[in-house]
């Protein structure tokens, strides 16, 4: 669910919008609370705002419960009790500042419809550049809408479709026609059916998976497959994009493609930083991938050829995005891997602090250099990513007071220039430090964001060995935010966001 609102200026770190998860038993007299809870908190890391379920209980009703905080105060004993139903559906909402509006339980997921037609609950992970245009045709043709959010524009689309039909599987394929975004989601019906839709590029994860037991048979759908190892149930496989899932309490799984594009377009960020290093996405081991990318910048590093260099030389991962990508750079370049940052792990929203200057005091907070292992070394930091380069700029700063010989940035992303419109907070190309920077300086861009970070050198992943990393190849992943090349339709749509955006935040 994306807000196109300036609360969306925060953390320097892209953010991911949501984590789904369903769950379907055979067993009507069994209540599945307890594993939404358990797939919703192994998901915690993909959005931390919000958490909800919906649940159809035994006389077919479904009920939703939503609220503001992490899933384990939101999804206490107590709330968990009172919920009883053998299919559900459920979400974790991204971070986000902001007005009190856009912490109302409106703005939360699931988002509950209930009309004199029909009633249903749907749980999305992902964005529709075109919502504005679909939002406007439903308006047309009186629909009211409560909120300003694709989810909404999404459900009241869906149901606009459904009237007079409950063939599901035909009306999201109508749906996903006129859907140009990212999305992968999820339906709960009134019927107590669950249906998993993945969008035909396939920008965000979505995977199924089942646990069966003598009483027993349980199926469900994840946005990450550390959801499914969480409650026991075994991969079965990804969700295509394109795909159709159909998960029924009344038999086995049925799934339907719907459109089959020409290529696929996974969010590369899942692998440099979003996903949980023990989910594997599209056949893709994150961890695997995230040590592969450390390799790779090893290999090309020029640096590491410098015995002088290499003598007084440590790797320090900047916790905990850096730690997998350190580790195979360590590994490759046959140097010592040192935990040489400590976080705060209870220092882990900064940007509920507006403004610059506190931002870079936020970054104090949360990080202290280890003195003695610091002093006199020649530090190569790794990071995933340079979002606008101010935490990066005041973690270089923090090694250099703790001693440091030379501070060497090793980032596992190549330059992020552009933003996404995909379903992830970045900020617009002028806040992006790489985007600015190679508008300004033209090839010599990187050395200048050096300057400006105060490196002793820098070095970024190429798109090429991003792609080897992850073992796919560019009509195969999006790679929108490096390259400025969207696979979306309506690219005109997008550059119209990303100025009204603009002027959102000067307003
Ligand atoms: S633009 Fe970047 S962050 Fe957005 S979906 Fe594409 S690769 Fe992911």
């Amino acid at each position: 669910m994306t807000l196109y609102t300036k609360a969306n200026i925060k953390e320097d770190k892209p953010l991911e919008h949501c984590a789904v998860f369903g769950v379907a038993c055979d067993d009507v007299g069994y209540s599945i609370a307890k594993y939404l809870y358990l797939g919703l908190i192994a998901q915690q890391h993909r959005g931390q705002e919000s958490t909800g379920i919906s649940i159809l209980n035994i006389g077919g009703k479904i009920f939703t419960y939503k609220r503001k905080g992490l899933v384990s105060k939101v999804l206490n004993d107590k709330i968990l009790s009172k919920f009883w139903g053998n299919v559900g559906i459920g979400h974790n909402r991204y971070a986000t500042t902001g007005s009190q509006e856009y912490n109302s339980q409106d703005y939360m997921q699931p988002f509950h419809l209930k009309n004199n037609n029909m009633e249903f609950s749907l749980a999305f992970n992902g964005t529709i550049p075109n919502y504005a245009d679909l939002k406007q045709r439903l308006e047309d043709m009186g629909r009211v809408f409560t909120t300003n959010t694709d989810t909404e524009v999404i459900a009241r689309f869906i149901a606009s479709l459904a009237i007079g039909t409950d063939d599901w599987p035909e009306i999201l394929r109508m749906a996903s026609k006129f859907m140009d975004g990212s999305y992968s989601l999820i339906i709960l019906t009134s019927e107590g059916d669950i249906y998993a839709m993945r969008d035909p590029l396939g920008f965000k994860p979505l995977c199924i998976g089942e646990l069966k037991t003598d009483k027993r048979n349980l199926y469900f759908v994840s946005s990450e497959s550390c959801g499914l190892d969480t409650v026991g149930a075994k991969f079965l496989r990804d969700v295509e994009p394109g795909e159709i899932v159909h998960l029924s309490h009344q038999k086995d799984i049925h799934t339907e493609m719907i459109i089959k594009a020409e290529r696929t377009a996974l969010c590369q960020f899942e692998f440099v930083y979003f996903a949980r290093p023990d989910s594997i996405i599209d056949g893709v081991s994150v961890a695997e991938a995230r040590t592969r990318l450390g390799e790779l910048l090893a290999i090309n590093d020029p640096l590491l050829k410098d015995p002088n260099f290499r003598k007084d030389a440590i790797v320090v991962p900047v916790p905990d995005s850096g730690r997998g990508v350190a580790v195979g750079y360590a590994n490759e370049a046959k140097l010592h891997y040192i935990e040489g940052l400590m976080k705060n792990r209870y220092v882990w929203r900064t940007f509920i602090m507006p403004g610059q200057k506190k931002r870079e005091s936020a970054v104090k907070e949360k990080l202290n250099p280890v003195k003695s292992f610091i002093t006199g070394k020649n530090v190569i930091i790794l990071d995933d990513s340079i979002v606008r380069g101010t935490t990066t700029a005041q973690i270089i700063n923090l090694i250099r007071e703790a001693g440091a010989k030379s501070v060497n940035v090793r980032i596992s992303c190549p330059p992020v220039i552009r933003p996404c419109y995909m379903g992830i907070d970045f900020p617009t190309t002028s806040e992006l430090i790489a985007g600015r920077y190679k508008e300004l300086y033209g090839e010599n861009f990187i050395e200048e964001i050096r300057k400006k970070i105060g490196a002793d050198t820098l070095q970024y992943q190429k798109i090429e060995d991003l792609m080897k990393a992850i073992s796919k190849n560019e009509n195969e992943l999006c790679l929108a935010c490096l390259t400025g090349k969207y696979p979306l339709k309506s690219v005109e749509k997008i550059i119209e966001l990303e100025k009204s955006i603009i002027t959102d935040r000067q307003s």
